[in-house]
């Protein structure tokens, strides 16, 4: 008998969820450049570019920047499990799926764990951060996430980080959902800890953690009394991998490195703040056309590059999603946590921060609401957006 296995082809979507985002064709095509050795000279230079085109995409000036074999989770493990020792204490200020999920890590790697809570949707208000501070004065490290993906929330982080270094500790951001899409400034912001991960605002393919650390991070790296609870995540065994002294630690993911390369290129061409103010742009126009079809935004502060609304009452969220997705090519993201059946998730991130994908998302919803939930189905819905692009 033959084998007959038909090779996989997927579907060619329209990626509006909370990640991945569409990838441009030219990333994809890297990914199939030849794979050479994780030593080869020629590699060892792609490596040192990617390290420098990070250190412009965060902003920064920090020797210690590079990307972690792994998604944007493997880079929260990396700073924490690098930055905690067995019963230091740790403010993790929680109002969604990822400050929980980084409460979570930080306890796994033994730390003593106290959060600032703000409601989902909510930002994290500066008192309630020097409150805790204050209520904990022996806080090694305070965690926050700049892009809250699971409700759409924007994080102001400047005066947190004023706090945070008045009291003596190290800030930890999360900014998965931001790097490459949202205004970010490591150094001006003195963020002494930040991760992200390549498939949100930089429209690369999941698979690396982009990181940066602060001299003070690596100080307090290089005091810890006791090894790190991971080997694989050792930033000191990482260190030497990546930086002068090229030392095995484990086998890059070569053909992610190209691609990653190819993406961060792509955002330094566009330019750092064109991007950013791309993904305004998209965002008014999506925002103007949500309203219109009488969808209300859940955060109070959302970010461009996520936007998270309420679903109408009698409004089936399951079969709407899959409608999009079966017969529009388009997935957009359901609601997490006490937002389960409750919220729709857009992603406008990188290159899918586009006027094609608004408004086709947004003629697509309008036919769909109608059908399925008895709404106009002449709400208005893309001449909103048309306008926001013509003023
Ligand atoms: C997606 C995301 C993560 C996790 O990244 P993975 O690549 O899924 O591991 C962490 N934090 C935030 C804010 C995210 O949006």
């Amino acid at each position: 008998m033959t084998n007959t296995l038909a090779p996989f082809a997927p579907p060619q979507r329209i990626l509006m969820g909370p990640g991945p985002s569409d990838v441009p064709a030219h990333v994809l095509a890297a990914l199939a450049a030849p794979t050479l050795g994780h030593l080869d000279p020629v590699y060892l230079r792609i490596m040192d570019e990617t390290r420098q085109m990070l250190q412009q995409v965060f902003r920064t000036q920090n020797q210690l920047t590079l990307a972690i074999s792994g998604t944007g989770s493997a880079g929260m493990e990396a700073c924490v499990a690098n930055l905690v020792e067995r019963g230091d204490e740790v403010i993790v200020c929680v109002n969604g799926v990822f400050g929980g999920r980084m409460k979570d890590v930080a306890e796994r790697y033994g730390a003593q764990v106290h959060t600032v809570d703000a409601p989902w949707g909510a930002t994290i208000e500066a008192e309630a951060v020097r409150a805790a501070l204050a209520a904990h004065p022996r806080t090694k490290v305070l965690g926050i996430v700049h892009a809250e993906t699971s409700t759409g929330a924007h994080q102001p982080l400047e005066e947190i980080s004023t706090l945070v270094h008045d009291a003596g500790a190290l800030l930890l951001v999360d900014a998965v959902t931001s790097l490459g899409g949202l205004e970010l400034r490591v150094d001006d912001w003195r963020i002494d800890a930040c991760y992200s991960g390549t498939q949100k605002c930089l429209s690369c393919p999941p698979g690396l953690a982009p990181v940066s650390f602060s001299a003070a991070a690596l100080a307090a790296m290089d005091a810890r009394k006791t090894k790190v609870g991971s080997w694989y995540l050792d930033m000191a065994l990482i260190r030497n991998y990546w930086g002068s002294d090229r030392v095995y630690h484990h086998t890059a993911p070569v053909n992610m490195t190209y691609a990653l390369h190819a993406a961060l290129a792509t955002v330094i061409t566009e330019g750092l703040d064109a991007r950013i103010a791309r993904h305004g742009l998209h965002h008014r126009a999506l925002r103007a056309g949500l309203q219109a079809l009488g969808l209300t935004y859940i955060p109070a502060r959302s970010l461009t590059s996520l936007n998270a609304v309420h679903i109408p009452d009698g409004i089936p969220d399951a079969r709407i999603r899959t409608r999009l997705l079966e017969e529009f090519g388009i997935e957009i993201g359901g609601g997490l946590g006490p937002f389960k059946g409750k919220a729709w998730r857009i992603g406008l991130m990188g290159a899918s921060s586009s006027r094609r994908n608004v408004t086709t998302l947004l003629a697509a919803l309008e036919t769909l609401l109608g059908e399925e939930g008895g709404a106009s189905t002449n709400s208005g819905a893309v001449a909103a957006a048309t306008k926001v692009y013509s003023a």
